[in-house]
């Protein structure tokens, strides 16, 4: 049997738990996801024949407010995964001070295999199923892995019909024709970026001189990449996907290969213009900085001794498996954590559902600064705690976080 990524998220729990002398009460209470469903559905394929589904949505804890988490459709999407991403949402809107509660779904299926038609019908179905359970006050999906501004939208109009109104505060990550946030694409990008760069400047690197490299090129990595590379003028030598690896000692033109992978049904294989590597590769190079961005459990006890980065920025949630991380800290590496360094997508996706509550848009310049100084003002309460608590940067990370949420069920009590 596959070992419980859940049971893994717990171990980081537990430390910070004991660290802090959590209550055991509270503790109790925030180690179990409090609301799992799952939801078997049928959908009618384009030949005509019927196929089964299996989806999920948890919310992990909703003590401060309505659940809030991703969409992932993936083949080896699990139960067990869907309630670790929710345990780490928990986490990450605390940190980042969001009203919000952690929540994440997912779909078992291998999106590349349906049509568009198809795509659209899974999505509607799955959404039907869980009308019940979400809604702008109670919980509010997003894209994740293999879904996007498309399935948001699917997903916004299945809510309405089934409401009889208009309801855009029931996702984010919509396009911003309806409902969306300008700069919501790029953010958790951005906060990557603005994560990395703070970290060179606490431990007094200057990241214009900086190397790096990014593992997956999706909607996280590609924008750290660009961002870093345009904002803050590191060079990019190395990115891989899920097809190849490709690598440029004097720097890897990033608009370029965006624009290469998206017009090659979202793959960097075949670029012309680096040194095709292994996928694998990426993690061995001499760089200065490293960005996990594709999926959990990427840097296992395996390979973690190979990689030369001082600096793991982690744009994935869970890259690094508890194993593999004693290697890195033991190796003195400085890892800057998934619940802060990849909170900027949730931060504007907060935004855009003030935005559709006011039903007033703000530009992409005042997104920008706000999410600017919420992740460095996070960033600098962990930086402090991991000082104070003379810990690591993840298990500093999870203190922040598990604090602001034990004085609310502290406050609050536990009902009845
Ligand atoms: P995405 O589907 O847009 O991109 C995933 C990328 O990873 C693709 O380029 C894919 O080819 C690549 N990949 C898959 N397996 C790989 C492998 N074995 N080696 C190298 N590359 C591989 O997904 P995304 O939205 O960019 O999400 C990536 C990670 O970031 C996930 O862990 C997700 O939960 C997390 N995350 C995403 C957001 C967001 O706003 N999209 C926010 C916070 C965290």
């Amino acid at each position: 049997m596959s070992k419980s990524l859940y049971q893994d998220a717990l171990k980081t729990f537990s430390r910070a738990a004991d660290l802090m002398n959590l209550d055991p009460g509270v503790r109790k209470f925030l180690e179990r996801p409090q609301r799992s469903l799952i939801v078997e559905f049928p959908v009618v394929m384009d030949d005509g024949r019927t196929e089964m589904f299996t989806g999920y949505r948890v919310q992990h804890n909703t003590a401060r407010g309505p659940a809030k988490g991703g969409v992932r459709y993936h083949p080896n999407v699990t139960l067990d995964e869907v309630q670790t991403l929710a345990f780490w949402m928990t986490w990450k809107c605390a940190l980042l001070n969001l009203p919000y509660g952690g929540g994440k779904g997912g779909i078992k299926v291998d999106p590349s295999k349906l049509s568009v038609r198809e795509l659209e019908r899974l999505s509607r179905r799955y959404f039907s199923e869980l009308h019940k359970f979400v809604g702008p006050q109670k919980d509010i999906p997003a894209p994740d892995v293999n879904t996007n501004a498309q399935v948001m939208a699917w997903y916004l109009d299945t809510y309405s019909m089934n409401e009889g109104r208009t309801v855009l505060g029931v996702v984010t990550g919509k396009p911003v024709e309806v409902g969306g946030s300008s700069g919501r694409n790029e953010a958790t990008g951005r906060g990557v970026a603005v994560c990395t760069a703070e970290a060179c400047k606490m431990t007094g690197k200057d990241i214009s001189e900086a190397t790096v490299a990014v593992q997956g090129f999706g909607n996280v990595g590609s924008a750290s990449a660009k961002i870093l590379q345009d904002d803050y003028k590191a060079k990019i030598i190395a990115v891989s996907d899920v097809s190849a690896a490709y690598y440029d000692p004097n720097g890897l033109d990033i608009d370029d290969l965006i624009a290469y992978r998206d017009q090659n049904h979202g793959l960097i294989d075949g670029y012309p213009k680096a040194q095709r590597l292994d996928r694998e590769e990426i993690f061995g190079l001499d760089v200065d900085i490293l960005i996990p961005a594709a999926l959990e459990k990427s840097i296992t006890a395996e390979n973690a001794s190979e990689i030369k980065a001082k600096l793991i920025v982690e744009g994935a949630n869970g890259p690094v498996t508890p194993e593999a991380e004693k290697i890195l800290l033991s190796n003195g590496i400085l890892i800057v954590p998934d619940i802060l360094a990849n909170a900027g997508g949730v931060t504007v996706s907060y935004f855009e559902w003030v935005q559709d509550l006011q039903s007033f848009f703000w530009d992409l310049e005042e997104i920008r600064s706000k999410l600017k100084k919420m992740m460095l003002k996070a960033f600098s309460e962990v930086w402090y705690t991991m000082k104070d608590y003379d810990t690591d940067m993840r298990t500093a990370a999870y203190i922040v976080a598990i604090k602001k949420v034990a004085e609310v069920v502290k406050l609050r009590g536990i009902y009845p």
